[in-house]
């Protein structure tokens, strides 16, 4: 018996078909509910998606047709469209451009989180049996030449069919686009492709010119004793879930017995951490502020070049570029191992020999005052469970799965508050480790989240969404700050003044003016008019004349 021998053609419709069908069961799921596949007309609209769905793949695949190229393309698309599949479905995210950053920039452990049997078993029926198949078939190349004509015919055919279809279904799509603009994300595999091009040609669209430098002119205003900043960069908080901030559960019991003051009114620069960091350590504002533009100094930058020693701390998967410039190590590196387990660390060992590890900075800058960033685990999910440590789990059962449609929507949100209520202990610490070190600085603690979470409302979980998009649970962010009475003193900041103010409109574009003004620094890169401490320090008592 011969073979069969597929022509390449053939197999590139048959891959764009699979893909355009079966890869995009979140697609036909959300037309579904929108009520637009009913009927004659929503057949035939549904039939006008899967072919433009259909061409732009055939007609992508129809570059990749070449006897070593064809089948390991495919075998990446398939992989993609399974996996976009997968979290498109399981936790209502999208595949953009700043998801694709996220992926890049996520660390083993953050990406073993994710692994599950839903994930596995999707992979395998979406992606691996159809692969394992097309792998045992004998493909049918031309010479080049005709292999070439060949491919650009069926990339035309497949471009014809593509208008064809469109002009076919124009005006139900022109008007799903208009109304549902979120639609485009769920174009599976094609919102990947097109998110992987966008970040991979970041670099051709801007070269990266020399470092823009910022605040050229920082010193730090006379004080006589040293300051001790901790800023404390919260992850994945959102600012609901703070008993503070009038949550029905008491997630942060610790907190309500310290003099904290708690911006309620305050948002996230993005929806991710790529997206967050950057923005929020940057002078610029979310409006002008572009992730592609040549790298620019930030905060810490400007408080080093002001005198102050700075050091970051990270307990997760990196600062995203902001700390190159300043001293900077992983949380795990401290010396007690309990904490630490499997490469992961609970958020107290950013505390952990925090005294040596502030040793070893500069000690003339260090007499002028110190700011660390700890870059908490925070409640990184999906796996919230493994965000406090098993004597700190408040609320229980505790939902122990990544796959969270597998939980009751109760033991999610014990998992989730329980990361919350460890950072409630751990901020409760920190603030501790200010309190003794108060004979020789004077101290505050400043804690921001990076982004919010969706937590199953709308179906949506985890966060990354498009910001125009994402819902405020997303951007809703805990502000907290904390000083000590002779950090008061010295800078004048009055809390209950604050406290007046708790409910002004916040955002991440007021975290480098605030930074900088309670670390006293002065710099015509600052702006009182985005601090949102200023208008509550009076003048200070202790400063000496300048
Ligand atoms: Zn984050």
């Amino acid at each position: 018996m011969t073979r069969r021998t597929l022509p390449a053609p053939a197999v590139v419709g048959g891959a764009a078909l699979w893909m355009a069908a079966a890869g995009n069961l979140p697609l036909w799921h959300k037309l579904h509910a929108l009520e637009l596949l009913g009927g004659l007309r929503g057949a035939l609209f549904a039939l006008a998606m899967l072919l433009m769905l259909w061409a732009t793949l055939a007609a992508l695949l129809s570059l990749f047709a070449w006897r070593r190229a064809l089948k390991p393309a495919i075998a990446l698309l398939l992989m993609v469209t399974a996996l976009a599949s997968h979290f498109m479905s399981s936790y209502g995210v999208v595949v953009d451009a700043g998801m694709v950053t996220n992926v890049l920039q996520t660390d083993v452990h953050e990406a073993g989180a994710l692994l599950s049997g839903p994930l596995i078993a999707t992979l395998l029926w979406m992606a691996a049996l159809p692969m394992a198949w097309l792998w045992q078939q004998r493909v049918h190349y031309g010479s080049t030449g005709r292999q070439l004509l060949h491919n650009l015919l069926l990339a035309l055919a497949a471009l014809g069919v593509l208008v064809a279809a469109v002009l076919a279904g124009f005006q139900p799509l022109a008007s799903l686009m208009r109304n549902h603009k979120d639609i485009r994300y769920l174009l599976n595999p094609l919102a990947s492709v097109y998110a992987v091009a966008h970040v991979a040609a970041a670099p051709l669209r801007r070269a990266p010119g020399p470092l823009v430098r910022v605040g050229e002119d920082a010193h730090l205003t006379p004080h006589q004793r040293p300051r001790i900043l901790l800023l404390v960069l919260g992850e994945t908080a959102r600012s609901d879930n703070f008993a503070l901030n009038g949550y029905g559960r008491p997630t942060t019991p610790q907190l309500l017995r310290e003099d904290i003051v708690s911006f309620r009114n305050a948002w996230s620069c993005g929806t991710s951490t790529a997206a967050s960091l950057p923005c929020m350590f940057s002078d610029l504002t979310r409006a002008h502020f572009d992730r592609s533009a040549g790298t620019r100094e930030n905060l810490l930058d400007v408080l080093q070049r002001a005198g102050l020693a700075v050091l970051w701390i990270d307990n997760q998967a990196g600062c995203k570029g902001v700390c190159e410039r300043v001293p900077h190590m992983g949380a795990a590196g401290g010396p007690s191992s309990r904490l630490c387990a499997g490469g992961e660390c609970f958020d107290e060992a950013l505390l952990d020999g925090l005294d040596e590890r502030l040793a070893a900075l500069d000690p003339e800058r260090s007499r002028r005052g110190v700011v660390v960033v700890m870059h908490q685990m925070g409640s990184h999910g999906p796996a919230y469970h493994l965000r406090s440590p098993p004597g700190r789990k408040p609320f229980l059962p505790e939902c122990q799965s990544a796959t969270l449609q597998g939980c009751s929507a109760q033991s999610l949100l014990n998992a989730y508050d329980n990361s919350i209520a460890y950072t409630d202990h751990f901020l409760a610490q920190a603030i501790g480790w200010l309190k003794r070190h108060e004979a020789t600085a004077d101290g505050a603690l400043v804690y921001v989240s990076d982004h919010g979470e969706s937590l199953g409302e709308n179906n949506l979980y985890l966060h990354g969404m498009p910001y125009a998009l994402a819902p405020d649970v997303q951007k809703r962010i805990p502000w907290l700050s904390w000083a000590s009475a002779g950090f008061r003193r010295a800078s004048g900041l009055s809390l209950d003044c604050l406290r007046e103010r708790s409910d002004v409109q916040v955002s991440h574009d007021n975290y480098f003016h605030a930074v900088l003004g309670l670390a006293g620094v002065q710099t015509s890169a600052y702006r009182s008019s985005l601090d949102p401490y200023a208008s509550c320090r009076g003048p200070a008592t202790d400063s000496v004349a300048g």
